[in-house]
């Protein structure tokens, strides 16, 4: 059989399973909060046009406002300075968007410590279990957040000392930029930094080195407990904004059961 017609046919027949990795849009979904002096994004929101009424009988739309980084998005090599040079989100090829996953679960030690941090040897564990990173695939990793994604506070789980929520150590980040095959790296927390990453050396490394290095980020994505450590294939679909920066996203996965 043709090979796509195979693809439906096994999706139809739930041999391969369809997971929506994506949280829902509204003006609900948390937002990060930078500290002052920087600017802050909006938050995503519709403006009726109308609504079976006498501004349109028969049609029901909305204008929707957003940030570029709200909700499940993507973070394009343009996002962070050390990527300036690199692509916008229109720019990230279609065929980067359908890549294998590798799913690292530390939702355990994350729930004892929200400001766990990622290390090499992680992933070099992981390795050993579950074979090498997919080349040119996603890390997607797994930290137990997403079951905060409906309350901002919890989600974003700030004190006097900024916000705590987990992360990659600043090593690991520059591992995964400059010498793992990935094609960049998927989280469930609203950045694919820590929360306390704006005291490391450098800030950021996440956004840093990855952007720096022409690969992207996926954040506040939902459902990774539901993906095998391998074998996985995510589809993400970033809006092509032209000269964007990022953009919300939908991100499926298929798994085979
Ligand atoms: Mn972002």
């Amino acid at each position: 059989m043709p090979l796509l017609q195979d693809l439906v046919a096994a999706i139809a027949d739930g041999r391969i399973e369809v997971l929506d990795l994506t949280a829902p849009l509204s003006d609900k979904t948390p937002i990060i909060q930078l500290p002052p002096p920087f600017a802050n994004t909006r938050r995503f929101e519709l403006t009726e046009i109308s609504h079976y009424d006498e501004r349109g009988p028969a049609w029901y739309w909305n204008d929707i406002a957003t940030g570029e980084h709200v909700g499940t998005h993507f973070d394009a090599p343009i996002h962070w300075a050390t990527g300036r040079d690199g692509k916008d989100v229109s720019q990230v090829p279609a065929r980067q968007l359908i890549a294998r996953a590798a799913v690292i679960d530390k939702s355990r030690e994350c729930a004892e410590n929200p400001d766990f941090l990622l290390e090499v040897a992680d992933v070099e564990a992981w390795e050993n279990e579950h074979g090498p990173l997919p080349k040119g695939g996603w890390l997607l990793y797994r930290t137990g957040w997403d079951a905060r994604a409906s309350d901002q506070q919890r989600f974003l789980n700030a004190n006097e000392t900024g916000p705590h929520t987990p992360g990659i150590a600043v090593e690991c980040a520059r591992w995964l930029a400059n010498e793992a095959p990935v094609i960049g790296v998927g989280v469930e927390t609203v950045g694919t930094d820590a929360g306390t990453a704006h005291s490391f050396d450098p800030a950021f490394p996440c956004h840093a080195f990855l952007l720096g290095a022409g690969k992207y980020g996926l954040t506040q994505l939902a459902n990774l407990a539901r993906l095998p450590a391998q074998g996985a294939v995510v589809i993400a679909g970033p809006l092509p904004i032209v000269h964007g920066s990022g953009s919300p996203a939908r991100v499926l996965a298929l798994v085979e059961r």
